[in-house]
């Protein structure tokens, strides 16, 4: 029998793809999860019915929601992920020499357990020893953690549910308190196409905390549009003043020190909706 996903990417789009087998269903407390094995995408974690990474094409994503903070950092210590329950973002977090501890905050450990059964590609660093996993509300966790963070990522899902005050200015004003006097973060942040207003929203927000604010594209195909925008605020250090020469090989698929420069790049419509 053909079995197909598909995902309401707005409430007038649908984007399907063939299924091979579902392998893990289950209603957490925060969520439905699944993971299925898709023929185009691989095997792909599902969380109310939305896309969240693919085997495919999640390097594109964890490359990027790291490393251009990072390598913008002089020296990052100590890192905070806020959602990123796959484990993907810890995977690239580590590969950096100067880190020595990366917390991930999830808040449903459940998303946890299943990347670590089904996606081992992705989850492989959870078991890193300067990883520590504390299963958590991430709005909580800043609150309770001033002055502590060089590095704060949320790699959350999309603003609704459990991630809704995860994109609120408030939320970004914790951040600011939690990260340390030279602090960085970046946070995924939509579609340009499909949430422009919200695109606009944060990062006017954030523009109103942070001292600098940057906005950066990458292109994931499994997410609405393809093109993705990711947001950053930093007290201190410009990304585009990095040496892009002296950014160290991390074996990466899609970030490399041209694309750390090129990323900042943007079309006449998304510098429209910065303003
Ligand atoms: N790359 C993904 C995307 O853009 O769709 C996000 C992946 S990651 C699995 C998102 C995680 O954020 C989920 O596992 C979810 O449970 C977690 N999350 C949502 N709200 C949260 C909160 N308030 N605190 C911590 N984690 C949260």
């Amino acid at each position: 029998m053909d079995l197909w996903f598909e995902e309401y990417q707005t409430k007038d789009m649908v984007i399907s793809c063939r299924v091979l087998r579902t392998l893990h269903q289950e209603k957490t407390p925060f969520q439905e999860l699944a993971v299925l094995d898709t023929v185009e995408f691989g095997r792909m974690l599902v969380l109310d019915d939305v896309i969240q990474t693919t085997i495919k094409d999640e390097f594109v994503y964890h490359e990027m929601i790291t490393h251009v903070a990072l390598n913008t950092h002089a020296k990052p210590v100590k890192v905070l992920i806020i959602g990123g329950g796959d484990g993907g973002a810890v995977r690239e977090v580590v590969k950096h020499q100067s880190v020595e501890k990366v917390v991930l905050c999830e808040i449903d450990g459940a998303v946890v357990e299943a990347s670590k059964k089904y996606l081992p590609e992705i989850s492989c660093a959870l078991e890193n020893n300067k990883a520590e996993i504390v299963i958590d509300d991430g709005i909580k966790h800043v609150r309770n953690n001033k002055n502590t963070y060089d590095i704060i990522i949320i790699d959350s899902t999309d603003p609704v549910g459990p991630a809704e005050g995860l994109f609120s200015a408030a939320f970004y004003k914790d951040i600011f308190d939690s990260l340390n006097e030279e602090g960085i973060f970046v946070a995924q942040t939509e579609s340009p196409f499909f949430n422009d207003s919200l695109v606009q929203r944060i990062f006017k927000d954030v523009s109103g905390i942070f001292p600098l604010t940057r906005l950066f594209l990458a292109n994931v195909p499994s997410y609405p549009g393809g093109l993705w925008t990711f947001t950053m605020g930093s007290k201190k250090y410009d990304p585009l003043d990095v040496d892009i020469e002296k950014i160290e090989s991390m074996n990466t698929k899609y970030y490399s020190p041209a694309i750390h420069r090129s990323c900042f790049i943007l079309p006449p419509f998304v510098k429209k909706l910065l303003g």
